[in-house]
């Protein structure tokens, strides 16, 4: 409004989704070149640097770690810090070559045309509105692998992760399976006897976003940690502090810890807490719900690879939901991408990154701000797939509810189009 000489944007797209932090950036390049101001640019996100930066300061604990023109930083960075930012930086990989679909002959989870309205007041007298928060959602998991399910905020991720643990009912028509080992028979996860819902509650676990919420304050470690155990009637006290004990040590930390309180831990130890507790039960499956999203990404970085060392380490399975293409890319066996409730494509993450079909897909891929000046976000593209189903190209367009199936185009690769 003032017409500034000089704009400070302190991380200004750090809470929004990748389409929309685009096209914001996109806008602040604009108006900068229309109006000549200057701005300083706070952001943790290397990806944003290189898509907006003609100089930059690297800074840690206080200090300028390193300065310079972008492209001499981003393209050469000098100093051992920068390096490690680099080295950390998720990347959705440039070059793939389409991957072997999946082999579904073990499965442990299958959702099958899962679909979750709600009911809210739309603020009105008496009006309800319905909220389609997943429709029609198909996803199988392999034993041993991870199905990621992407997509922005409030596309539905989270319903699903929740409706395949059973906390929430699906809509009438849906069916959720679990399958605890090969040999064993699926069982319904809304439709268990009260022995199976015993043991699904222990073979199934969650990790949340939030390490800091997902742990009392008030409990010791020893204490988060071992009431899972007590509450399923496992163990001795004894056994269950050496279990405690051991799970601290398969997630990179010391057995002493166990004494203390979650404050004394840093975001990225308190998620491997979160993890431990997780663990405790020998589960078969988890579900991780954004689990690195809260975290710097270095720390990010740390937690992907315990998540994969535990995850081959124990035999685990994981429904991994992100919002991010890129911590998807590097985790997944195979990829889900929702929009509004529904799964648009679908395939492994190489045939994903390499062809991917939808347009809203593509927008995404376009959208990611990588650290790399020559491969700059494509605007147009995320203009083509970020916006309403009826703006789509005609193989993929529809209006409300009138979506067309999701067809498979290729083996392992399904996308949400019109015959
Ligand atoms: P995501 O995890 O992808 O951000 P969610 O699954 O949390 O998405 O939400 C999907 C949609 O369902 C959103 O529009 C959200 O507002 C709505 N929703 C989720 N839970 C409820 C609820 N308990 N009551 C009403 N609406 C809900
Ligand atoms: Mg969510």
């Amino acid at each position: 409004v003032a017409k500034p000489e000089l704009l400070i944007a302190d991380e200004p797209t750090t809470a929004l989704d990748v389409t929309t932090q685009a096209q914001v950036l996109g806008l602040m390049k604009d108006l900068q070149r229309d109006t000549g101001m200057a701005m300083i640019l706070v952001t943790h996100d290397l990806g944003v640097v290189a898509n907006m930066a003609d100089q930059v300061v690297v800074m840690s604990k206080g200090h300028v770690m390193e300065s310079g023109p972008a492209k001499a930083v981003l393209g050469a960075p000098g100093h051992g810090y920068t390096q490690k930012l680099f080295a950390a930086a998720p990347m959705i990989p440039t070059v793939a070559e389409p991957s072997p679909p999946v082999v579904d002959d073990d499965l442990i989870l299958e959702l099958k045309n899962v679909s979750k309205t709600y009911t809210v007041r739309a603020g009105g007298w008496r009006e309800n509105k319905l909220v389609h928060a997943c429709r029609d959602v198909s996803l199988k998991l392999q034993r041993g692998t991870t199905l990621a399910v992407v997509g922005e905020s409030g596309s539905g991720k989270t319903t699903c992760a929740r409706i395949a643990l059973g906390a929430e009912i699906p809509d009438a028509g849906s069916e959720v399976l679990f399958r605890a080992g090969s040999n064993s028979n699926p069982v319904c996860v809304n439709d268990l006897t009260r022995s199976q819902k015993i043991d699904f509650q222990r073979q199934a676990q969650m990790v949340f976003q939030d390490p800091y919420s997902s742990l009392s304050p008030r409990m010791r470690v020893q204490e988060a940690l071992t009431e899972p155990m007590e509450i399923h009637c496992i163990g001795n006290r004894t056994e269950r502090r050496d279990k405690a004990a051991e799970m601290l040590r398969w997630v990179g930390l010391k057995p002493d810890m166990l004494k203390r309180y979650p404050h004394a831990f840093s975001g990225g130890q308190r998620q491997r807490l979160s993890i431990a507790r997780a663990l405790t039960l020998n589960p078969e499956l988890l579900v991780c719900d954004e689990p690195t999203s809260a975290l710097d990404v270095s720390v990010q970085e740390q937690i992907l690879t315990l998540l994969e060392r535990i995850r081959d380490g124990m035999g685990l399975s994981y429904l991994f939901i992100s919002h991010d293409l890129a911590v998807v890319a590097r985790i997944a066996d195979e990829v889900a991408v929702m929009r509004q409730g529904m799964v648009v494509e679908q395939a492994p993450p190489d045939t994903l990154f390499y062809a991917p079909r939808h347009p809203y897909t593509k927008a995404l891929i376009a959208a990611q701000p990588e650290p790399d000046m020559n491969r700059p976000i494509d605007l147009a593209q995320v203009a083509l797939g970020a916006g309403s189903p009826t703006g789509w190209a005609e193989e993929f367009r529809f209006d409300g509810l009138d979506a067309p199936d999701l067809i498979q185009v290729e083996p392992g690769h399904k996308v949400r189009c019109h015959v």
